[in-house]
């Protein structure tokens, strides 16, 4: 497979090496799965941060939120959901119009 360079930038925290609060190098799993941080202390299942990373690719890739939930196998409306946060943040207008 080759990688993108979006896809590149987010192994780390595919690998649970990277903190995704505080991008801190210095983390360990913990026994039920869990990435957890050694500056913050905060932590999150890697199994639900790699769903994420995944939609997020999906939604860089512009694949339609239907065929991704259908192939991951979760909700049309987690996706849609979770495809809303980068969507938020690249238009600030709408932002604005929402609120
Ligand atoms: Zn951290």
């Amino acid at each position: 497979m080759i990688l993108l360079s979006h896809q590149k930038r987010l192994t780390s925290f595919w690998l649970g090496r990277a903190c995704v609060f505080c991008s801190y190098r210095k983390t360990f799993v913990t026994a039920r799965g869990y990435v957890k941080c050694a500056r913050c202390g905060k932590q999150k299942s890697l199994k639900r941060l790699r769903r994420e990373l995944e939609i997020i690719c999906a939604f860089v890739e512009q694949r339609p939120a239907l065929q991704v939930s259908v192939e991951m196998k979760i909700s049309y409306q987690k996706v849609v959901s979770f495809a809303q946060i980068p969507s938020r943040a690249i238009t600030p207008s709408s932002n604005m119009a929402s609120t």
